[in-house]
């Protein structure tokens, strides 16, 4: 199966769609979930970036680069990337070191949603703070069956520190600024999937099973 890149704003489903797909396989590489673990070990670099994730604003291309380059060099399968790149620096730094490792067998997707749909996901946005499972208490078929408690395994959900409106509205003007360059960059490669994000997580983790496939 082919790899994957997802570029999108935040809230489009990037998270959702790779836990649907690492049972087939993937390795799930999210930046974000990087970076949380690194805020909640409390760790040197944890400290340094906390405050810029709250305000919504990007962590520095070397700092994040150096996190998948890690997971990059020590692949045993089909990946995912989930939050990288953002910035048409890191998609260069990204295209050399596929270039390096020769990995070709890869799509990027695009996962488009407006920011009145993608706000309204992230407000409701809850997860497991002991087993990460996601939940959403604005769509019936993803609310938990108890109020704040996971229905896997029973401890409470939080939200993210990030999903409050004003840092959401940063992270999604950060994206659409400077997204233009990306997508381009992508496109004149001829990787790039346009999907419609708005249509529900089945149909849109269909859509990207097809491109993967074919
Ligand atoms: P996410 O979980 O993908 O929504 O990312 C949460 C936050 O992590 C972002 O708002 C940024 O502060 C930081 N972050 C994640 N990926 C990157 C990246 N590729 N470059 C810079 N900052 C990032």
């Amino acid at each position: 199966m082919k790899s994957v890149i997802f570029i999108a704003p935040p809230a489009a489903g990037k998270g959702t769609i790779s836990q649907k797909l690492i049972d087939l396989g993937y390795m799930h590489i999210s930046t974000g979930d990087m970076l949380r673990e690194e805020i909640s070990k409390k760790s040197k670099l944890g400290l340094e970036i906390e405050d810029i994730m709250a305000k919504g604003n990007l962590v520095s291309d070397e700092i994040v680069f150096e996190l998948i380059k890690n997971k990059l060099n020590n692949l045993k399968s089909s990946f995912i990337l989930d939050g990288f790149p953002r910035t048409i620096n890191q998609a260069q730094m990204l295209d050399k070191l596929l270039n390096e490792l020769k990995i070709d067998n890869y799509e990027v997707i695009y996962l488009d949603i407006n920011l009145e749909e993608a706000m309204h996901r992230a407000l409701g946005r809850l997860s497991c703070e002991k087993c990460g499972a996601g939940y959403n208490k604005y769509y019936d078929q993803m609310k938990p069956k108890v109020d704040n408690i996971c229905d896997k395994c029973g401890s409470n959900l939080i939200g993210r520190s990030d999903d409050n409106e004003e840092s959401f509205k940063v992270r999604f003007e950060t994206f659409v600024k400077n997204n233009a360059p990306i997508k381009e960059f992508y496109e004149s490669k001829n990787k790039l999937h346009m999907i419609d994000a708005t249509k529900g997580s089945e149909k849109t983790t269909e859509e990207v099973k097809e491109i993967l496939n074919d």
